[in-house]
Order: structure tokens, then C-alpha cells, then sequence
């Protein structure tokens, strides 16, 4: 069984909300609580810890109790990048061999995305597995100054979602080792260290929460899943 780790300690900025990005309403809740309601539903998941924004640890302790009725939880406080909140919320837990680490601002994953990249994760045996969408974007590379250097192969680029599921040894090793300042998911900084990661396939609609038009575009899309 997997602890859960959920990076929730954004700000949200750029939604312009006035209040972080995990406890703007999306269809009628604070957003985080979708995804802790899909990792409660997982089979694979026992132990939960929640990265809060500094501050509002009490606000998301209050979520995650209207929510969760089986799910343990935890509340750490949260650091200035996303790793570093991550790094934080792994320093509470004592005994661990697999995490699932997710967004709170992804919340339409679903409870067998979690599930099924736990499974490939012990299938594979590798050190992480994240879940991706394979592109349907032509991806071109450019300089600077906007002048195309090449076009990749389309055919082997994913965009690559949360949640991402790691054995415990090589992503402490990475989270000790890495620049956690820079990395803008936690696979890069398992591959920095020579990590084995993979990817699973998973639905584009796994989107993450940005601008005020994706609250819009989640909330249809929620309707839509789950109505
Ligand atoms: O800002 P962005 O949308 O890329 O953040 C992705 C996720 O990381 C969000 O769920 C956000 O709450 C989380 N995050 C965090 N700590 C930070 C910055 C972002 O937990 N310092």
C-alpha cells in the first residue's frame, strides 16, 4: 500500500482568486477536495500527507476532514516551490516504501489513474511512473528569438500530468541531490540521478487548474465525468 502526497500549498496567482489556488470553489467545493476524494477511492492508497500553503494549514485541515471519512491524514506546511513543498510533506512521514504524489490543482484524476500507475509501478519495477498524455501537438523547438531549431518526433512526446508514483529509496536519493528550486515535477529530479521512469497513458482531460478559464473548463468537464 502508498502514502499520498498532495502538493497543495500554491498560491495561485494567476487565478486571482485572493485565496490559494487548493481552496478556490470548483462546482460548489474547494478544489482540493476532488483529488482527495479520488485518492480515498483508490485501492492502493492508505496514508495521506497534504502540503498546505503557510498559513492555511488550519483551512485545509478543515477540507480534508469534510471530505475524507477513511483516508488518514496529515498536514505539513508547505515550502516556496512545488518540490520543496513536496520535500516538506515527505519529512513528516516515518515509514513508507511507495508514494503517490499529486496536484491539488489536477482535479479530475481518477481513482484508477492512481490505481493503475501504482500497478505498473510494482509490474515494472522501475523507480517512478508517471501518468501522460501522449501529444497531439506538433512540437517544435525555437530560440530566443522565436527561430525554429527543429520539429521532434511527435510520436514519442508525452505531456506529463500528476499524479507520479516513486519507490521511497531512489526519490529521497533525488530529493537530497536535486535542485529543488528549479524542477517543475518531481520525475525529472529522480532522472537527474539516473532514476528509472516510465510513463502510463492517461486521459488529456486530466488537466491542470491555471487561469480562471480552466476553473471554467474543469467545472464542464466534472459535469460532465461525474454528473
Ligand atoms: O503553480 P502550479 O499550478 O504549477 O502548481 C502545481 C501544484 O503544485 C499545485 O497543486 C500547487 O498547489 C502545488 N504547489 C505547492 N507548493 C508551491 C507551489 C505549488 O504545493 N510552493
Amino acid at each position: 500500500m502508498a502514502t499520498a502526497v498532495v502538493a497543495a500549498a500554491g498560491g495561485g496567482e494567476r487565478l486571482g482568486a485572493g485565496v490559494p489556488k487548493a481552496l478556490v470553489p470548483l462546482a460548489g467545493r474547494p478544489m482540493v477536495s476532488w483529488c482527495l476524494e479520488a485518492l480515498e477511492a483508490s485501492d492502493g492508497i492508505e496514508a495521506s500527507v497534504i502540503a498546505a500553503p503557510p498559513g492555511h494549514e488550519d483551512e485545509l485541515e478543515g477540507v480534508a476532514r469534510a471530505t475524507l471519512a477513511r483516508l488518514p491524514f496529515t498536514i505539513a506546511t508547505g515550502g516556496s516551490t512545488r518540490s520543496e513543498s513536496v520535500a516538506n510533506a515527505i519529512a513528516v512521514l516515518e515509514d513508507w516504501t511507495e508514494l503517490v504524489i499529486h496536484d491539488a490543482a489536477r482535479p479530475l484524476a481518477a481513482p484508477a489513474l492512481f490505481d493503475r500507475c501504482l500497478e505498473r509501478l510494482g509490474h515494472w519495477g522501475c523507480d517512478g511512473v508517471v501518468a501522460a498524455a501522449r501529444s497531439v501537438d506538433t512540437i517544435k523547438e525555437a530560440d530566443a528569438g522565436g527561430r525554429v531549431i527543429g520539429t521532434l518526433e511527435r510520436g514519442m512526446l508525452w505531456a506529463v500530468q500528476t499524479p507520479q508514483v516513486f519507490q521511497a529509496g531512489p526519490l529521497l536519493k533525488a530529493l537530497t541531490q536535486g535542485d529543488l528550486t528549479r524542477a517543475t515535477d518531481d520525475a525529472q529530479l529522480v532522472e537527474a540521478v539516473g532514476g528509472d521512469i516510465r510513463v502510463v497513458e492517461a486521459p488529456r482531460h486530466n488537466l491542470k487548474v491555471t487561469t480562471e478559464r480552466d476553473l471554467k473548463i474543469a467545472e464542464l468537464l466534472l459535469a460532465d465525468l461525474r454528473g
